[in-house]
Parts: structure tokens; sequence; C-alpha cells
């Protein structure tokens, strides 16, 4: 430590007594115990902590306080800028602050170190705009903001004793993020401070020479002000309208902004120069403007009525511009005294102390901002990008949630960890393998929050599930699973369509060895696939059957496929369909002939049925019954359906399973037995036994039976229902 800290000390006491006399002004009846007891909670906590300035630490939670008194903002307010740096750089944790201070200022600290713990520097302007929106989404209690920004506000003030790079970042985080925020919650004070402060080190030398300027033509542009407001204030006077007159020269930024913008020098900035006159009602307000218009002639199209038209973010005024003595302009704001104070600050005058009992009204008081802003919304059928950022508060669509590092990571609402895992890179969402919110094990479908801090564990070697796909929301991470899924899948299909090859090539007596690389090829173009590789891709896939392809390479051996012959082609090896299901002529492709299709066992669809197609992966294609249960779980992946028609008359059967519930007497079988023989329907296996669920005399017979289609299925059974004694037909699928 330096000796001159030393006098340091007194400075301290000295910025606490203030602190103490402001707070004791805004409400003398508070008892400041719990004040002072965080300034000495924060003072002992940041004792061996300097600040780059070398001033002890606690001069800047001590100033941070003492903005926040000059915004006359609530105790908890103070409290929280006293404490606001001890949780993220002291020992004192927030359940101590909790305990201490209770939930609102723990809230409000705990708040303060979540922002600050964010990476907010970006120079890119969407990533500011939804970082803007995330802070304002985030937070629960707006007075987080306000600390945050009185915070900032401190920090800005002091940015001269930071290194050059840090100040830079500071500035731009100040220009993108913070100033911004401070417009969009009306509090147009803290903005011009923080814009002014930002543009000096953002520009430095545009800002000398503007501020030079400037500084140049102060004492003349007083001497005018001075002059007129005078003459207003006479004017007003003998009108009988009460009113209190101030003069402002436009700060510096927003002159700047305005030269840039309309390429003017500043002596042609018209509102360089403004009287505001705040009076005490609305009428008044109108009132005043005729008086201005009376004695000065305005300028065509430079009166803006706010009052009735509000600005987005609330502000409201009467503007105008008038030519003065000399033909020089200048602007006047007419407000109200509530007007006005709102303008300068915005939200934060909500928080003003107030008289009388804090209570279930505080809550309302806080949200009624909010709600008014909406209502202009719905009157001013111009939403502007202020409304748009605050409807996050009120209508969330997005989630911001954060890395362990800070980093902010915007999602779509419902939005699992898997979606998180693939926004920070493709191999961290294949190898998610789970996730931890807020430091708990979470199951991967979770839905996150606002605020989540996520962090993904990841095994090497894993590879996304199917399963993701009905859970994701975002589609980088279902593009991403589909990606990886398809790799893998042509993987199996090709291995699985090379070894169908051989097996076939051997049961054919073919040797492949034999056959060139070139004739592989040429046969793999005529099927239209570029490299051989993929026409065993789509061997296993099941667009072709080994055998055609064979027989494509070697004619003399491999004869023709008959359309008899087809049912029995060997299906590939490991990717039989469940239940040993052989490829099936009778129904086809629409517009694709020679496709392996097989009818799915579970719903077993005979001809006539209502019949789609679902692309198996290396199985060739299954093929269900419309009402099959299993086919509105299949077709979540719309681009694997297919459709499918039967194939035109042919003598092929489908074996059909039947269950007859029948009276227990002879010749049962016997009558049953004719007339599947009238209807031509052979019977494949017949199991009769008597059947204990359904009477004592019943019995059930179990039959598969050879039929064409749904019509002779239909007949049959309708048959099978008209012999005495037969209680009731199943179809069993
Ligand atoms: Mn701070």
């Amino acid at each position: 430590m330096s000796t001159d800290v030393v006098p340091a000390a007194g400075l301290v006491e000295q910025l606490y007594s203030q602190l103490e006399q402001k707070a004791r002004a805004l409400r003398p009846s508070d008892d400041l115990a719990q004040l002072e007891k965080a300034y000495r909670m924060a003072l002992e906590a940041h004792k061996d902590q300097l600040r780059d300035s070398g001033e002890p630490y606690i001069v800047h939670p001590l100033n941070v306080a003492l903005i926040l008194a000059d915004m006359q903002m609530d105790l908890v307010c103070l409290e929280t800028g006293l404490l606001h740096d001890t949780v993220e750089d002291t020992r004192i944790s927030l359940d101590q602050i909790r305990k201490e201070f209770g939930d609102e200022v723990a809230g409000c600290v705990d708040g303060v170190t979540k922002l600050s713990k964010l990476h907010l520097y970006s120079r890119e302007e969407r990533q500011a705009e939804s970082v803007r929106k995330m802070l304002l989404a985030m937070v629960n209690d707006i007075r987080v903001v306000i600390v945050k920004l009185a915070d900032r506000l401190h920090n800005m003030r002091t940015l001269k004793w930071l290194p050059h790079e840090r100040q830079l970042r500071m500035a731009q985080e100040t220009h993108d993020i913070y100033a911004p925020i401070a417009h969009r919650l009306g509090m147009g004070k803290i903005r011009g401070e923080l814009e002014d402060l930002s543009f000096q080190y953002l520009e430095p030398e545009a800002s000398a020479e503007l501020l030079r300027e400037m500084e140049t033509q102060r004492p003349q542009n007083e001497e005018f002000l001075s002059k007129m407001r005078h003459e207003v204030e006479l004017n007003l006077r003998r009108e009988n309208i009460p009113a209190r007159v101030e003069g402002r020269i436009k700060r510096a930024y927003s002159v700047y902004q305005k030269m840039k913008r309309q390429k003017i020098t500043l002596d042609q900035v018209y509102d360089l120069l403004a009287l505001r006159i705040i009076t005490d009602s609305v009428k008044n307000c109108y009132a005043a403007l005729g008086v201005i218009h009376n004695e000065w002639h305005p300028i065509p199209g430079r009166i803006k009525d706010f009052i009735a038209i509000p600005r987005p973010n609330l502000y409201q005024s009467l503007h105008t511009s008038v030519i003065g003595p000399g033909g020089r302009s200048f602007e006047v704001q007419i407000r109200t005294e509530e007007m006005h104070r709102l303008a300068e600050e915005g939200i934060a005058a909500h928080w003003k102390y107030k008289e009388g009992k804090k209570g279930p009204g505080a809550e309302d008081q806080r949200i009624t901002w909010l709600r008014q802003l909406v209502e202009w919304q719905q009157e001013m059928h111009d939403p502007g990008e202020f409304m748009s950022t605050l409807k996050v508060d009120l209508y969330p669509e997005e989630v911001y949630t954060f890395t362990p590092m800070g980093k902010v990571i915007a999602l779509p609402r419902e939005a699992t960890p898997i979606d998180f895992a693939y926004a920070i890179h493709s191999d961290v969402g294949n190898t998610c393998v789970g996730a931890k919110v807020n430091g708990r094990i979470v199951p991967l479908k979770y839905s996150l929050k606002n605020g989540d801090v996520v962090e993904i564990l990841t095994q090497s070697g894993h590879l996304p599930s199917k399963d993701w796909l009905a859970i994701v929301k975002t589609s980088k991470a279902r593009n991403k699973i589909k990606h990886v899924i398809n790799t893998t899948e042509r993987a199996k299909a090709i291995e699985i369509g090379q070894k169908y090859l051989e097996r076939e090539a051997r049961r054919l007596n073919v040797q492949l060895s034999r056959i060139t690389k070139a004739e592989m090829e040429q046969v793999a173009a005529e099927y239209g696939c570029s490299k051989i590789e993929d026409l065993h891709a789509a061997l296993g896939y099941g667009k072709f059957s080994a055998r055609q392809v064979l027989q494509k390479l070697v004619p003399d051996q491999v004869g023709p496929l008959l359309p008899l012959e087809a049912p029995k082609a060997v299906p590939p090896p490991s990717a039989a369909p469940a239940g040993g299901d052989t490829g099936d002529l009778v129904i086809k492709v629409k517009g694709v002939d020679d496709l392996l299709v097989y009818r799915a066992k579970c719903c077993n669809p005979i001809r006539g049925e209502g019949i789609v197609g679902y692309v198996t992966r290396g199985k060739g294609i299954a093929v269900h019954s419309t009402n099959c249960p299993n086919v509105q779980n299949l077709m979540y992946e719309v681009e694997r359906k297919i459709d499918v028609e039967w194939a035109r008359a042919t003598t092929e059967t489908f074996p059909v399973k039947v269950m007859v519930y029948t009276d227990d007497r002879p010749g049962m079988l016997n009558q049953l037995t004719s007339v599947l023989f009238a209807e031509q329907s052979n019977i494949r296996s017949l199991e009769a036994s008597a059947d204990g669920k359904r009477g004592a005399d019943g019995a059930v017979v179990d039959m598969t039976v050879e039929i064409r289609d749904k019509k002779q299925l239909e007949r049959v059974v309708a048959a099978i229902r008209r012999i005495s004694g037969v209680r009731d037909v199943e179809r069993i699928q």
C-alpha cells in the first residue's frame, strides 16, 4: 500500500456520512441501522482490495449507493449497491446476506452478481440485441438492472484508471448494452451520461474536437439561453401559467450522432439549445405552447406532440422549434412535472421513496409500468423496437441459458440440454450423455429455464440416439442428429449390402473375385450409383436385389429373375425382417419396381386393405396396414414414408390367423372346413381346444387360412358366423 492511501480512510467515512444524510433526507422516519450494517459488512469484506485508482475498494460500492440515493431509490437498492460486489469478489456468501438483510436484498445482490458474470461484450449488433433482451428477461426484479446501471455509471466515471484495452471493452459494452437498456427503461439522464462517457473512449478524436468546439461556444450559448429563459418566464407569468423554465445544451454524443446522420455542422443542429418548460397540467402544456408560438415563429414540421402520442419508452412532452432573435433557432420542450420525472428517471421513478407502507401494492406498482407499455403499444399501432424487447418479459419466446463460463446461449422455449449441447458445438452434441443444470443432474428432455447454468457431460465415441429427434427444439440439433444417424446407417447399409451380394454370389456359384472393379463400376452406374460403395448401400437399403445385380454382372451364369422366384429371394443377412418374411411381389411401390418389400408382421395386411410403406434401414420397405397402431409412431420421419399399392391380381395368398369361438359340439370342425372349401381357401393349420373362459361348454378353434384379399376374408368370416353354434370370429394380427 502506498502512503497516499492513508488519508482515504477519512474519505471513506465521509462518503458514508453523505450517503446516510441523503437516505435520511429521503425518509426521515426510516431506521438506517440496516444501511449502516451493509456498509460495515462491505467495508470489512473489501478491506484488502484496492481499485485501479489506488483508492480502497469500498469507495466504489459507496459511490454506487450514492448514485442510487440521488435517484431516490429505496433502501433495498442502497443496501444492494453497498453489497453488490461482495458475493462476487469476497468471501461473503449469499446465505449470509439473506440472513442479515432478508430475501429482497439477497435477491438483488444475486441478480447483480449473475449479471457481472456474463460476458456481454460484443461488437455484433444482433448479439447485442439478444444480450439486451436476455438481461431484461433474466432479472425478476428490475431494481437489479437499476443497481447494475449505477454500478456501470460509476465504473465509467472512473474509467481513466483502467488499462487502455479494458477501457475500450467497457466503453463498447456500455455503448452497446447498458446505454440502450437505460434508454428502453426511459432513464434519459443516466443514458445520456453513459453515452457521453463511452463516446470519449470509443472515438477520442471526434469527441475531443466536438467538445472543444462546444466549449468555445458555451459562453454565448448560455447567455442566449438565459435571455430566452427570462423572456419565456415573463410571457408565461403574464398568461398566469405556473411554470419553471430550464435551459439545456444538447449532450455531445447526441449532437455528434445528429451531425453524422444528417451530415451537418454544429451550427446547423437546430436543437442544440433548448428550453424546458415544466408546468403543472397537460392543459397548461398546450397553453404554454400557444404562448411560445405567439412570441416566435415555429419551424414548420418541427412541432411534435408526444403527450398525445408518447414515445415507445413512455416519454411525454410537447416539442417545438422556433426562430429566435437574430434568426437563431432553438427547441422548446414542454411537459408536466410528472412527465419530466419520467423522462429523466424512467422506470426508476417507480421505486422512489414513497410515504406509506410497502405492501402487496408494491408488487403491483412494479408491473404497472410494463402493463402501461403494453397498453400504449396497442394504441400506437407501431410497435417499436423497445416493445419487442420488453415482450420477452411478458411473452417469453426464448430462454437465456449460460455455460459454466457465463457465455449466453439463447434457445427457443422448452429447449433441452441436447439443444444446448449442439448450440455449443456439434461434437459436444454428438457425444452428450447427460447434463447438469445449476449443478444437478437432469434428464436430457428437461426444459431449460431462464438463467439456467448448463453443463454438458460427454463421452467420446458416443453417438446421438434417434429418440433425441422427438425431444429437440432447434433445427440445428435436429439436422446434426439426422446427419449422424444417416451416416452411421449408411455405413451399416454398405456393410449389409456387401455381405448380401457375397452370399447371393456364393449361392449362385458366382465368383465375385473374377469380376473387375471396372465391370462392377459399370453395373453400379447402370443403377445410378457413381461408386461401388453406393451400390452396396442401395443393396443394403433393399433398393435392388443382389440377384439382379449379379444377373447384370454375369448374365450367362445367372438367369433372369422369374416372378415366382422373387418371394424366395434371400433377404440381406442380419437384416432379415422380423419374423423372417421374404420379399413380396404382391405389393409394389408406386413408380418404382424391384424394391425389397415385405409385409409388416405387426399388422400383416392383406390384399384390399389400405397400406402404407415405410423405408426401413437395411431391411427394405415394410408395408403396414394404414390402421396399424405402429404406423403412427413410425411416421414421424415423413421422408421415409412411401406410397405402396397392391400389385395386379395374382394367385398369391396371404396366411391369416383366425380364432373361432364356438359351442363345444361334434361336427363343428367339419362345418368349418366345408365353409372354407366353398370359399376356396386353404387351411394351413388348425387346432381346436376347450375354451374355459367363455363358458363351460365352449371351444376355440385356432386356425391359419390362406386368403387372397380383403373381400375373400370378409366372405369367409361371414360364412363362419352363419354356422350355428359359432359365437364369435376374430382375426388375430
Ligand atoms: Mn461494481
